[in-house]
């Protein structure tokens, strides 16, 4: 089982202290940048007992990690893909990811799990001077981050719109948020991109390999606008680089990775960490290499 395994190897290795264990799990998990993030903020707040590590759990093993965590007294641990919406069969839920239907942080101990996404990018956008309240905001894409995304968008009063692929998708996530909140197919994105005050991209459309790609050209955006890209990998998307082009504002998705992270900190430790270390963490790892 890789999560005891992790940890073994991981406290044969170290000349750490590691007494208070935080992690990630996922398949895969080798490229995550929440190890790196995390035990930046430990080593800010000197806190030399706290290690932040990495467990590759494939799906079928997902309740015997969990289970193995708390038995090995793992303090709690942050999910990705692709397990974030099979562990809400599997902890209690704040009303928060009850109702986006995904968790990515869980609290081992309490065994409670937390959706920090869409907080994350409230306060990405919120960093960039911006309020959504009474804003038009174009989300495209449906999927996992854009669920998180939409209902805390919805929350602060933005006015919004969500474009998908498949557009019942859209349909469903536009009905759950709120009455008013609209929906399209992908293929009306040109007809709301130019209208809207905000555009934000949750699907994986320019992340690397296809770093060529994207869902809109310069041409469909205006000076003033916010473009703001969940993708991180690459940090600026073709997306983000048209944008640009346009004289629009940009966000990139290193900024929701970052206070996703600064959220779920708070809820393992109840500290408010460093968020100007963490993303010097994951910036020096992304500029190092492409993931
Ligand atoms: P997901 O649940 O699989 O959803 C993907 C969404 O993108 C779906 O709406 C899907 O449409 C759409 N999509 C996929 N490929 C497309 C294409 N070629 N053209 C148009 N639409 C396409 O994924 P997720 O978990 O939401 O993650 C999405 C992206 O956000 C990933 O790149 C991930 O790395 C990134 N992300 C970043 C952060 C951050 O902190 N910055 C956090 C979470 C996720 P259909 O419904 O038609 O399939």
């Amino acid at each position: 089982m890789q999560v005891s395994e992790t940890l073994i190897l991981a406290k044969a290795n170290s000349t750490l202290n590691m007494d208070v264990i935080y992690g990630i799990i996922g398949d895969p998990i080798e490229h995550s940048l929440s190890p790196a993030m995390h035990n930046a903020a430990y080593e800010s707040l000197g806190l030399s007992d706290h290690c932040y590590l990495a467990f590759h759990v494939k799906p079928e093993d997902l309740q015997e990690a969990l289970a193995r965590a708390k038995a090995l007294g793992i303090r709690g641990l942050n999910v990705t893909i692709p397990h974030k919406e099979a562990v809400t069969r599997l902890v209690d839920l704040d009303a928060n990811a009850r109702r986006i239907g995904a968790v990515n942080t869980v609290d081992i101990m309490n065994m409670k799990g937390y959706n920090t996404d869409g907080s994350g990018a409230v306060c990405a956008l919120e960093e960039a001077g911006v309020s959504v309240r009474g804003k038009s905001v174009l989300v495209m894409g449906a999927g996992g981050a854009a669920r998180a995304i939409a209902f805390a968008l919805n929350d602060r009063g933005a006015d919004l719109h969500i474009v998908n692929r498949t557009p019942e998708r859209a349909r469903l996530l536009a009905e759950g948020v709120a009455d008013d909140v609209g929906w399209n197919s992908i293929n009306k994105l040109e007809q709301y991109a130019g209208n809207s005050d905000i555009i934000i991209n949750t699907t994986p459309v320019g992340m690397h390999p296809h770093v060529d790609e994207s869902l809109i050209t310069s041409n469909m955006m205006h000076e003033g606008q916010i473009v703001f890209d969940i993708v991180y990998n690459p940090v600026e998307t073709r997306l983000l680089k048209e944008a640009k082009k346009a004289g629009a504002i940009t966000i990139d998705g290193v900024k929701m990775l970052v206070y996703q992270g600064v959220k779920a900190f708070t809820v393992f430790t109840g500290i408010d960490p460093p968020a100007d270390v963490m993303e010097g963490a994951v910036r020096a790892r992304l500029g190092g290499e492409q993931l």
